[in-house]
């Protein structure tokens, strides 16, 4: 009856899956069939991936979040893995990302689309690698295409795929000098296996190809930014632009053949840069859903670079990303443990609601307000229930424990909010006795 939700949409069809993400939008129907139509929202759904709960990506959207797990050689015990995951959605995250770089990969994948109900997406390009087991520039153009069609038989629903560095930008880039060259993972890849054999990029020259695999799964391509800048000085120069130029063609075709598209972007940038930047791609790529890493809006922060992703992923998605890739602590500086996990989840969910906040959102800042309102109750419980990181907050206030149970360590008596509500009250407040 129809491919994809996009080609559903475009025929008037209304989807279980947007019936679903409709009902949890405060959204009708009609108007999310619309926007998959015109590819301003996603909803990647591979028909293989029978457990999943469907959600909308899309700025018109709440803003989702993006986890990245996967096993690794320091970390090959499958069930802990997906004990992560599952840690994970419980703590909000919508999509889960499998990077798996070690072992066999299919293992987990197929774990994953068997049990996971998050939104699933995959680099077929790192497990291409792994898969391979030789050298780089032994891989054949044939060799990649092929573990495409592997994830998304396997029930993949997203993937990124880096085929915005054709021959074209590969020559900007290495004209432009770029103070921190090129830091993407798959884009560094596949980067070295043009030079090494001195063809055009396969996931470029086959794209249409690579259509036909995601048409028949339904699986929503995310075009990966091989030349996302790598630090502030790098933010919006000529690789970058070019890129993105270069992904906004490739959204069209994509299109033609109702694929679902979403595009990914920085990396870092400075904070007056990004508003700029989420409107280009808005422009350029005809309101496909920005796919960010952050930004994060300065460089000198290891440790702390899920505040510096926060910080601009809270203005990147006011200002048109509608999709947050995490970031932990570890960035730049190891693999995260489940800790990292954890903070990098938080801080993401912050910047998310941050941003639906101020765009308006149906119903985003009910949460606020009922937040809010236990504040000004002294309602204890209640402002751990709505807390973000109840575990957290629970654990400082039972760390410092106040001489009276009503207020907390901060001012004592001098609780402005305990003191207001007993003078409105007509009691008495005698802060010293
Ligand atoms: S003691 Fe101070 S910080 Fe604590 S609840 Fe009262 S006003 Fe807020």
């Amino acid at each position: 009856m129809y491919t994809t939700q996009m080609d559903a949409a475009k025929r008037g069809i209304i989807t279980e899956e947007m019936k679903a993400v409709a009902a949890e939008e405060q959204i009708s129907t009609e108007a999310l069939r619309d926007l998959v139509a015109k590819g301003q929202v996603v909803i990647p759904a591979n028909k293989n991936h029978k457990c999943l709960k469907p959600h909308g990506i899309g700025r018109a959207l709440k803003t989702k979040i993006n986890v990245n797990l996967g096993t690794s050689k320091d970390c090959l015990d499958l069930d802990l893995e997906m004990s992560k995951v599952m840690e994970a959605v419980k703590m909000g995250a919508e999509a889960i990302m499998d990077l798996s770089s070690f072992g066999d990969t299919q293992v987990f994948r197929r774990k994953l689309t068997a049990e996971c109900p998050a939104v699933l997406g995959t680099v077929p390009i790192y497990d291409a690698v792994v898969y391979y087991n030789k050298a780089l520039k032994a891989i054949t153009s044939r060799q990649w295409i092929d573990i495409v069609k592997m994830h998304a038989e396997d029930g993949v629903d997203f993937m990124t795929i880096h085929c915005g560095i054709n021959k074209a930008t590969a020559e900007r880039f290495k004209k432009a000098k770029r103070h921190t060259n090129i830091v993407s993972r798959g884009g560094s890849i596949i980067f070295a296996w043009m030079e090494l054999t001195g063809n055009e990029n396969p996931f470029y020259e086959y794209y249409d190809e690579i259509l036909d695999i995601c048409q028949q799964y339904d699986v929503t391509l995310s075009l990966g930014d091989a030349c996302r800048p790598g630090s502030i000085a790098d933010a919006g120069d000529i690789p970058q632009i070019e890129e993105l130029v270069t992904l906004g063609e490739l959204t069209m075709r994509a299109w033609e053949k109702n694929v679902q598209i979403m595009i990914e972007g920085p990396g870092h940038m400075p904070l007056n840069q990004i508003r700029a930047n989420m409107e280009i791609e808005q422009t350029i790529c005809k309101g496909a859903p920005f796919y960010v890493l952050g930004p994060l809006v300065t460089d000198v922060a290891p440790g702390y670079d899920h505040i510096t992703a926060a910080i601009g992923g809270a203005i990147a998605a006011t200002y048109g990303a509608s999709f947050l890739c995490y970031v932990t602590p570890a960035e730049h500086l190891r693999l995260p443990n489940l800790e990292d996990v954890k903070e990098g989840i938080i801080a993401s969910k912050i910047a998310a609601h941050a941003a639906d906040v101020a765009k308006g959102l149906p119903g985003a800042s009910d949460w606020d307000y009922e937040m809010s309102e236990a504040r000004r109750n002294l309602d204890w419980d209640r402002q751990f229930e709505l807390a973000i990181d109840e575990e957290k907050a629970r654990r400082y206030r039972a760390e410092s424990t106040p001489e009276r149970e009503d207020t907390c360590t901060m001012c004592g008596k001098m609780c402005a909010v305990r003191n207001i509500n007993k003078i409105l009250r007509g009691e008495n407040v005698d802060i010293m006795d």
